[in-house]
């Protein structure tokens, strides 16, 4: 089916209290895996790709692969801005036909994350996309961050639901104990504040640095509102890791296939198994075809 927008999708899947999985994709083994792994479990799926996946594979490039990928599946497909910089990031995937935003001011004084955000989502509206937003701040564990500065740049719900009235962002991204890019699934999330955030906005909520939280945690903050979950650095953690188990066994290996197919179905099997986790296996049909909001972009084209 065509590309899908991220709206109904995740409405529907906070209203039944399940997560969709958001899998960061850099290139064209990861975008097979994430679609087959979502086709296998017949679950809708969100490919999203960051500005680093942009500068390394190309904003048109991947988003066309993604595209054909969605075309084949027979499973709801998102095409999805990961942590957008700014407007003109924004715009640039409005034109290269991505399905969902995201505008990443967590970083930025309120106001002009306020500003920004209210702007980027007015011009995708206009287009029938939805805009992702992000209030607190999920800090990088490059930076070596601290358990007090975690806590200190969780989400105010309070503002929260400020936020939400002043910019109509779709969704929101929360921070509440998640670090990005951890190794090892350690932390725990505060699952009064997920829940004083879901009582405070009526929109999906979404949880980064999902990688490196407990499982049981990550069910715990799905059954309290979070109905988006984004998921990076397991699946290239996979990926390379498989990659180099595949090139010490074949070390005069001149076929690439060898060695980048290994890698390719290690991300489908970490894919299925999020999937399992939040919930989402089946649900392809939860969202009728109709009920998809948004322009028919293989259409126009
Ligand atoms: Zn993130």
């Amino acid at each position: 089916m065509a590309l899908v927008t991220s709206k109904a999708l995740l409405q529907r899947a906070r209203q039944d209290g399940y997560a969709v999985g958001a899998f960061n994709a850099n290139n064209l083994e990861m975008i097979q895996a994430i679609i087959e792994a979502a086709e296998d479990e017949q679950s809708p799926v969100i490919v999203q790709i960051s500005e680093g996946a942009i500068r390394y594979g190309g904003l048109t490039y991947l988003a066309e692969v993604v595209r054909a990928g969605a075309g084949e599946a027979s499973v709801p497909v998102v095409l999805h801005l990961d942590h957008g910089s700014g407007f003109e990031t924004n715009v640039r995937a409005l034109q290269a036909g991505f399905t969902s935003l995201m505008f990443d001011g967590s970083a930025k004084p309120w106001e002009e994350n306020v500003a920004t955000t209210t702007l980027i989502a007015r011009a995708a509206h206009a287009c029938g996309i939805p805009v992702e937003a992000e209030l607190g701040q999920v800090l990088q564990s490059r930076d070596q961050v601290t358990a007090k500065q975690v806590s200190s740049h969780m989400t105010d719900p309070d503002m929260a639901g400020r936020f939400l009235e002043l910019t109509g962002c779709d969704t929101l991204a929360i921070a509440v104990g998640s670090v990005h890019a951890m190794q090892s699934q350690e932390a725990e999330l505060d699952q009064e504040r997920i829940r004083a955030c879901a009582a405070a906005v009526s929109v999906p909520l979404v949880l980064h640095g999902s990688s490196g939280v407990t499982e049981e945690s990550i069910r715990q903050a799905i059954a309290g509102g979070i109905a988006k979950v984004n998921v990076g650095t397991y699946l290239t953690a996979g990926f390379c890791e498989a990659l180099r188990t595949a090139s010490a066994a074949r070390p005069q290996e001149h076929d690439m296939r060898k060695l980048l197919g290994p890698a390719r179905d290690e991300v489908r099997a970490r894919v299925r198994e999020k999937i399992r986790l939040f919930g989402s296996s089946g649900k392809a049909q939860a969202v009728p075809a109709g009920e998809f909001a948004g322009p028919d972009f293989a259409a126009v084209e």
